[in-house]
């Protein structure tokens, strides 16, 4: 079992370490990389079938050989929120919000347009750390911050806070959080809770089960990454190269948050873009990441455990 394990280069999501296995198949190499913290088996049973699906049957035709990407900043000061955004070379900055103070949070929205220019787009995540009527009033001074926000990601943690945040303000609603298994894009659209669906391919269940939620579900898009190495990050480009319509930029360019990689040539922006392709696992990595026998252990347990879920 090809177990890696990844040191973070900034705490994100609480992790400082990324682990999962990467899987061989007839069409390639698939990720499956359940957080640590997803401890049902029912509930990373739709992250393996991703990665089966990566690795054996392949993705649908692209109708696009490049998605547009967004550089992503961390709760970081304001000088270094700015040589992240320019570093980058991204038209899009997304900014995490909420664990900061709101003044602190203003500062860094502040210096990203300030290193983005008028004509770039800033979207925030909260990751729900809000309550209704605080993110009513952040969202106002944020949005005057950033000079215009292109939308708020789960503002809110539930999804009925989220419908009602959303009809108090202005700046369109993301839902993330509130989309982890694959029925949830309904309610999100049942309630009205959200302008934008996040959908990642992992947790829903690989790129055509993406496809159909968003043919049905009827909202714009974007696609995001759960923190994967470039072999997960392929499956989302390859579900953003697929999609009808794109009119955002994908939250995909995010092996910069990894302080290493499984591939020869790492999925990295150029120019603002990740290019469409199906990466090829570089076996010196393989080893040089390779996780100690208990994680190989941990992990083996977590596969038996779906397994033993049957189909
Ligand atoms: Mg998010």
């Amino acid at each position: 079992m090809n177990v890696f394990s990844i040191a973070m280069r900034t705490r994100f999501r609480g992790i400082t370490v990324r682990e999962g296995v990467l899987i061989r198949g007839e069409v390639g190499w698939g990720e499956w990389s359940p957080f640590l913290d997803y401890t049902d088996p029912a509930e990373v049973r739709p992250w393996l079938a991703a990665a089966k699906e990566s690795a054996v049957l392949g993705w649908p035709t692209p109708l696009r050989d490049r998605v547009p990407v967004n550089v992503t900043v961390p709760v970081v000061p304001p000088e270094k929120a700015q040589e992240i955004v320019r570093n980058g070379g991204c038209r899009t900055a997304k900014v995490k919000v909420g664990e900061s103070t709101l003044a602190e949070d203003q500062a860094r929205l502040e210096a990203v347009r300030d290193a983005l220019g008028p004509d770039g787009r800033i979207r925030i995540d909260v990751n729900g750390l809000w309550d209704v009527d605080h993110a009513v009033e952040a969202i106002g001074l944020l949005d005057r911050a950033a000079g215009g926000l292109e939308y708020v990601e789960q503002p809110v943690a539930s999804v009925e806070d989220l419908a009602v945040v959303r009809r108090r303000v202005d700046v369109p609603i993301a839902a993330d959080e509130s989309i982890r298994r694959a029925e949830d894009p309904y309610r999100v659209k049942a309630l009205e809770a959200a302008d934008i669906a996040v959908l990642k391919v992992q947790p829903l269940g690989g790129v055509r089960a993406c496809l159909e939620i968003a043919e049905r579900i009827g909202l714009p898009v974007v696609v995001s990454s759960a923190l994967e190495t470039s072999v997960g990050i392929a499956a989302g480009v390859a579900l953003a190269a697929a999609l009808p319509e794109l009119p955002h930029a994908c939250g995909l360019a995010t092996v910069q948050l990894l302080t290493d990689d499984v591939v020869v040539e790492p999925l990295l922006p150029v120019d603002g873009f990740l290019r469409v392709t199906h990466p090829v696992v570089d076996e010196v990595a393989l080893e040089r990441l390779a996780a100690t026998p208990d994680r190989v252990a941990h992990w083996k347990a977590r596969r038996l455990a779906v397994d033993d879920l049957g189909s």
